[in-house]
């Protein structure tokens, strides 16, 4: 079989025992429309450090389904490093990330395949429409992608998230990368490659709720602007000229005003004024400066990016 021929889906899933059950027939099918393609395809399902039911209702769809493999990690990592544990095992052919709570339809996978037939190394969805997410969500997602593209040099096409089909070189090339703030979004858009986008509406949850919150999704957006780009610093470096600009034209003004009409040691709200202002801009600038530093402080720890607990690869991998 060539490179071509093979496909592994990979989905994360952190704490999804009610949206699996629902969501595998539906792969399953797909892969059976697949392999009258002449296309043969796996399924691994990671299971991000769930806490509910989520592995053992795996374990059970494994028992039920030859074409299926499971990986544990140790403990909840993140959707991001659950992704790259699966995408690290696939080392034949091509792989197709979902989300585990079909969000992502898995009937559309047929067309991301067609196009890597034809060459392409990474199809990714595009969302027309996102259905089920409140305007909070939408806008600030929407608002996200535009200022990312503006940051940052790598391409990061909009609306699109890991809903995507990798091809055998990109997935390898995606291996060289190991930061460990890992927005993959922007991984995918750096290695490059022949990239084409699907368009899709994007569904409902099937169940339970998003791990997404406010607050997580401003802590991905810091990671993706940080990982991505440097312009914050730079942002800091125009705002401190900016200042001392302002600051030389104040003092010759105060200077100016003090020799023509003396001095009464007036004043004190102007003082108070520049004095917290100037206080507040360094501190910003000095978090800014943090929050890279921060990261660079993980990076160089080189730690693993995650561990594993259990790995079953699909019962019937030895056939292929
Ligand atoms: N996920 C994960 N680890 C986490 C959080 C989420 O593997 O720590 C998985 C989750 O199971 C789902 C996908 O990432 O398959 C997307 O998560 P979610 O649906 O909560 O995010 P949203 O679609 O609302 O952005
Ligand atoms: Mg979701």
């Amino acid at each position: 079989m060539s490179a071509h021929d093979r496909l592994t889906f990979v989905i994360a899933a952190y704490e999804e025992e009610n949206a699996l059950p629902v969501l595998h027939p539906r792969i399953a099918r797909v892969m059976d429309a697949l392999a009258a393609d002449g296309i043969s395809s796996r399924v691994l399902y990671i299971d991000d450090g769930s806490g509910d039911a989520t592995w053992s209702v795996l374990q059970g769809i494994a028992a039920g389904d030859a074409r299926v493999g499971l990986l544990r990690l140790s403990r909840n990592f993140g959707k991001e490093v659950a992704l790259t544990a699966g995408l690290d095992l696939v080392t034949e052919g091509a792989a197709m990330i979902l989300d585990a709570d079909g969000q992502d339809p898995p009937e559309l996978v047929p067309q991301f395949v067609a196009h890597w037939r034809a060459g392409y190394d990474d199809v990714h969805g595009t969302r027309l429409s996102r259905d089920g997410e409140g305007w909070l969500k939408r806008g600030t997602a929407h608002a996200f992608y535009r200022v990312m593209q503006r940051l940052a040099k790598t391409p990061i096409p909009a609306d699109t998230g890991d809903y995507r089909l990798l091809s055998e070189r990109a997935l390898s090339a995606l291996r060289q990368v190991r930061e460990r703030h890992r927005f993959m979004k922007g991984l995918f858009g750096w290695i490059g490659f022949n990239r084409i986008a699907v368009p899709y509406a994007r569904e409902r949850r099937i169940a339970g709720r998003t791990k997404f919150g406010f607050w997580r999704l401003w802590n991905f957006a810091l990671d993706g602007i940080t990982s991505f780009s440097t312009a914050p610093l730079r942002l800091a470096t125009y705002v401190g000229v900016f200042t001392a600009c302002g600051a030389f034209a104040f003092a010759l003004y105060v200077v100016g005003k003090a020799m023509l009409y003396g001095d009464r040691v007036a004043g004190w709200p102007t003082m108070m004024a520049v004095i917290l202002f100037l206080g507040g801009v360094q501190l910003v600038a000095l978090g800014v400066i943090g929050e890279y530093l921060g990261r660079l402080y993980e990076e160089s720890k080189q730690r693993p990016l995650y561990l594993v607990s259990a790995w079953h690869p699909a019962a019937d991998a030895e056939q292929r």
